[in-house]
């Protein structure tokens, strides 16, 4: 198969970009990536013209289970999260509910490009759960497995869970992965530490929540580094609300971290912190979380960075009453970020996250001719950043295979995952009831304290006054 007359945005450093480039894959590699490549006679080709060529996005931190209440929480804090999962309603959700929210989350991701999800599963209960998440899940795919009602030090070691691994991970290649998920509290005691030793015995990277206000701190991070667990396969998600001490010890032992800019926007886990693990030399990848809340594309993702990124750049100047002249991040790295810098974080970069010849073919086609927002074409990497979004993803590829073409999805049973979901959220309604749903759906008001005006005296607001007269005298 060839994608020929696309803007390729290969993200390998030697290659750049190519304009009216063609990549050839054949079976599930890249093979040539130039401009009027040769192919053989019986490959098959999209016609790429006027759209953007890029690798598959990486997603580093997704709560693929939490799809199945999609919006649910627009309006939750983190402390009404907390309470919704772990504290009321997390023990709810049954086997066959991690299988509706996976399945549909899956396919989400393929269809806006997102060719590697790593799901940061942490509503396992059992090995049932786990063996339900893996079930039907197009991707490729990196099972974070995670229990939020367990304490990790217990449920790593039950025999059933080195079962699973043996059963259901090893020897799968690089389709389907497996970390290990979990938070470390930083309890002087570091109960942790057991179920870093079984990270360790079966290899298998750490992904854990770090830096979250009010939930994780520079303690966590400490006894981690002091207990030599920090390795350049963890992953510390958010990384907000840390020290540069804690920065200094991610950066020494070549971690990476997963930036959720929306996320952390929204949530208050802290500022979105590229802006400080930039200063750090610190690896970025990026992630949407849960679309319990957000958007679970990563246009939005590369989006709040950059926009999180910049105001924070443009907040630091102006108080020191400074203007920036200069942007520091560019789309081009934002880019990098979503593709490049998720496959380096998940150790897989020799595999994915370019376009590079040898590399498997993940591949994503931005392209949408009924589109006003497809031209010009002037700046690639901004386009894809600020001008397109879910709906411009044309063709995406996965390991050779083309999932989605022509806007359309292939092979996927859309109708089933709508049965699963609808089951799902008809069991958590009746669980939890009417009011309970209602009440954590839309959660308290803050109260908005007004600001005194100096200026209340005005001609309007006299009107007003006489105004409020006349209606209550009527
Ligand atoms: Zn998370």
């Amino acid at each position: 198969m060839v994608f020929r007359n696309a803007t390729v945005l290969t993200i390998d450093p030697s290659l750049g970009m190519i304009e009216g480039g063609d990549v050839l894959v054949v079976d599930n590699r890249i093979v040539a990536v130039g401009r009027k490549v040769v192919v053989p006679e019986s490959a098959v080709e999209i016609d790429a013209s006027g759209g953007i060529l890029m690798p598959g996005m990486v997603d580093t931190h997704r709560h693929m289970w939490q799809t199945a209440l999609r919006g649910f929480g627009a309006d939750w804090t983190l402390t009404n999260y907390f309470m919704f999962y772990y504290i009321n309603w997390g023990k709810i959700f049954r086997a066959e509910d991690i299988y509706a929210g996976n399945l549909l989350a899956a396919i989400e991701a393929v269809d806006s490009g997102v060719t590697t999800t790593v799901d940061w599963s942490h509503g396992l209960q059992t090995v049932e759960y786990a063996d339900a998440a893996l079930e039907a899940v197009p991707g490729r795919f990196v099972l974070a497995y995670g229990n939020l009602l367990g304490a990790p030090w217990q449920w790593t070691k039950a025999p059933e869970f080195a079962d699973f691994i043996r059963r259901r991970i090893d020897g799968r290649g690089d389709m389907l992965r497996m970390q290990l998920a979990f938070d470390v509290t930083g309890d002087p005691a570091f109960p942790e530490k057991a179920a870093f030793e079984v990270a360790r015995d079966f290899n298998l990277p750490v992904t854990t929540h770090a830096g979250v206000w009010g939930a994780t701190n520079d303690n966590g991070i400490r006894l981690m580094h002091e207990h030599g667990f920090m390795t350049p396969s963890t992953i510390y998600v958010h990384a907000t609300t840390l020290s540069d001490d804690s920065y200094h010890r991610i950066a020494a032992t070549g971690g990476h971290a997963s930036v959720s800019a929306e996320s952390e926007q929204n949530a208050g886990q802290g500022y979105p912190p590229t802006w400080m693990l930039r200063r750090h030399n610190i690896p970025v990848s990026l992630s949407m979380d849960t679309s319990v809340w957000w958007s679970a594309d990563l246009f939005s993702a590369m989006r709040a960075t950059l926009n999180a990124d910049r105001s924070r750049e443009h907040m630091e100047a102006h108080k020191r009453n400074e203007t920036v002249m200069l942007s520091h991040l560019r789309a081009e790295q934002v880019v990098t970020w979503a593709t490049l810098g998720g496959a380096q974080a998940l150790g897989m970069d020799s595999i994915i996250g370019s376009i590079t010849p040898g590399k498997k073919a993940d591949l994503v086609l931005i392209k949408n001719d009924q589109s006003p927002v497809m031209f010009p074409l002037l700046h690639p990497y901004g386009h894809v950043v600020f001008q397109a979004g879910r709906g411009d993803v044309h063709t995406v590829m996965v390991d050779g295979k083309v999932v989605k073409h022509d806007h359309h999805l292939l092979d996927v049973d859309l109708a089933k995952a709508r049965q699963a979901v609808l089951r799902t959220v008809e069991y958590a309604q009746a669980q939890m009831g009417e009011q309970a749903w209602t009440q954590a759906m839309n959660p308290e008001k803050a109260l908005v304290e007004l600001i005194e005006n100096p200026y209340t005296y005005t001609e309007r607001e006299r009107d007003k006054a006489a105004q409020k007269r006349v209606e209550q005298e009527s």
